[in-house]
């Protein structure tokens, strides 16, 4: 753990700006950036778990609204059961509506949202008007092989081998153009996800001095 510490020990410095040990009430609003199945839910559940912030994973809300057959949910069944970005309007709404909630003012974990470089400006203007500036954004980095591994373990409605392609595929094409958007604009603090989930959330824990 120590080695993992110092590996991790040169980007916990800016973190340290970031995220300062005395300030506790500060707001903390966390993205959590990274391919499907490179495990963003799992640690975003544990840390706002932790800091009692709402865990906004836009996968789950669609997936609730699937459930419950809402006018949305209708409308994005076939999105999300093809592994395709439901439209950007869409998610959109349900976003800023959830971000008004007022659980959302001493921070939130973001997850599965932005999605392509449109959803990232907007959530820029967005984040603005609310005045809820995320504080930092975590990249999740992981093997393909691995995140399929995963993938097909979760046996998730969309998680078949041939909708797990699509959904790679998808974030190639759409949502690595993001991480260049937050490296020019933000804190980009890479992760290594590849590691087991306690690492993982040990290292973030150390790293935002949770
Ligand atoms: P996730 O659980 O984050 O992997 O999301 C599951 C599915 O929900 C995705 O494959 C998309 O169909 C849809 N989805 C989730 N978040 C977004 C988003 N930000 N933009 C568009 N579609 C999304």
């Amino acid at each position: 753990m120590q080695a993992l510490a110092r590996q991790n020990s040169k980007q916990t410095s800016h973190l340290q700006l970031v995220q300062p040990s005395t300030s506790i009430e500060v707001p903390r609003r966390l993205i959590f950036l990274g391919p499907p199945g490179a495990g963003k839910g799992t640690q975003a559940a544990i840390l706002a778990d932790q800091w009692q912030i709402p865990h906004i994973s836009t996968g789950d809300m669609l997936r609730q609204a699937i459930a419950e057959k809402t006018a949305i949910g209708l409308q994005v069944q076939s999105y999300v059961n093809s592994g395709e970005l439901v439209p950007d309007l869409l998610i959109l709404y349900l976003l800023e509506t959830r971000l008004s909630q007022p659980d959302t003012e001493r921070g939130w974990i973001l997850d599965g949202f932005p999605r392509n470089l449109a959803q990232a400006e907007v959530l820029e203007e967005l984040l603005q008007r609310l005045n809820q500036p995320c504080d930092l954004v975590v990249h999740f980095e992981v093997t393909p092989q691995l995140l399929v591994e995963r993938m097909l373990q979760r046996r998730r409605q969309d998680d078949t081998e041939e909708i797990i392609r699509k959904r790679l595929e998808i974030y190639q094409e759409q949502t690595l153009p993001v991480l260049n958007f937050y490296q020019q604009h933000q804190n980009l603090y890479p992760v290594n996800g590849n590691l087991a989930v306690e690492s993982v959330a040990r290292i973030l824990q150390i790293s935002l001095r949770a």
